[in-house]
């Protein structure tokens, strides 16, 4: 009886330290440049990463800028051509 008993707190003893495993992997994000387990604190895994997020946004942001001027001049070309017509 007394050998039941034990494996049950050895059992008891594996489950805490499983539950403390899953506490200590859940709270976490990932980077958000490759996508790499990081603290829930962090949003990238290294100032590299963190670099070539910040390039990438503003490379975005440039070609987002430079389609809106592009449809802009687009709908002008097309007022004045049609206004000519
Ligand atoms: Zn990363």
């Amino acid at each position: 009886m007394e050998d039941i008993s034990q494996q049950i707190e050895e059992l008891k003893l594996e489950i805490e330290m499983l539950r403390n495993d899953m506490k200590k992997t859940q709270p976490h994000r990932h980077c958000l440049n490759c996508g790499i387990s990081v603290p829930p604190d962090k949003n990238f895994c290294s100032q590299k990463c963190e670099d070539e997020w910040n390039r990438m946004v503003k490379r975005k942001k440039q070609s987002t800028y430079i389609w809106l001027i592009f449809f802009v001049i687009l709908m002008l070309i097309l007022l004045l051509t049609s206004w000519g017509a």
